[in-house]
């Protein structure tokens, strides 16, 4: 089995380690004898979608947002076919919010991929803090940090999670994040996944899913990332 992921523009949405995500999915694959690549896209390379499994779509600021924007509508058809199609993606901060129909700065509107019905308008203060979710779906919290002057509005889609610590998508609807079929969009900043394991398993194993029908994975031993997952809940969450 193998696995190829795409990884987005990384020399503009690369902040705060966005790429540890992609490392994270590569050995937690290698672990389990799954093959993985990770294929590099910069804005001028075409990207064929068909080849890909799992997407990483990182944060940026405002500037290098607007930058990608400019090159978003060459390939929106065929990411708009690869997410109902079921391919997974992971999209953090900058990349989340441009999955949506607008990010609206105070200067002018940037135009999203509209892959997901949500929509995000710049605010004051920054949303800057740890964060803990829950989600009855998953057996562990997630726990991140988030840093967005953005406010996202995901309408009736399902979040991410639910905040017991920090701001979330807008810091007042108690929701994080946006899960629409294999999508997972968040405001969590890399490195996300190795902080929380089942997190990259969920997208490993959509991803094995979609391409072999067996999304079933061997368990690996996360007793500390577990560990780290349970004490970030207990110092923000327990106080
Ligand atoms: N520029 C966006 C915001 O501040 C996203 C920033 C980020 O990716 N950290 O809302």
């Amino acid at each position: 089995m193998k696995l190829t992921i795409g990884h987005l523009y990384p020399e503009l949405l690369n902040l705060y380690g966005d790429r540890g995500n992609i490392q994270c999915m590569m050995k937690r694959s290698l672990w389990r004898g799954i093959e993985a690549e990770t294929i590099a896209f910069g804005l001028e390379d075409s990207i064929d979608f068909s080849k890909l499994d799992i997407v990483l779509l990182g944060g940026g600021s405002d500037r290098e947002q607007r930058i990608v924007c400019s090159r978003l509508r060459d390939i929106r058809e065929n990411f708009h076919h690869y997410v109902e199609d079921g391919g997974s993606v992971l999209a953090v901060c900058g990349g989340y919010q441009l999955l949506g129909h607008y990010y609206k700065t105070e200067e002018d509107t940037l135009e999203g991929l509209s892959l997901v019905d949500l929509y995000t308008e710049q605010g004051s203060p920054r949303l800057i803090d740890n964060i803990v979710l829950e989600n009855p779906d998953f057996s562990l919290p997630i726990v991140g940090f988030e840093n967005h002057g953005g406010r996202t509005y995901i309408g009736d889609n399902k979040p991410f999670g639910k905040v017991v610590y920090g701001h979330g998508n807008n810091g007042e609807d108690g929701q994080e994040g946006v899960l629409y079929k294999n999508v997972v969009g968040t405001y969590l900043h890399g490195p996300l996944l190795p902080k929380n394991p089942h997190i990259c398993d969920y997208l490993i194993s959509n991803a094995l899913e979609r391409k072999y029908g067996k999304g079933a994975l061997e368990p690996l031993d996360d007793t500390q990332e577990i560990q780290a997952n349970q004490e970030l809940y207990k110092r923000f969450v327990q106080g």
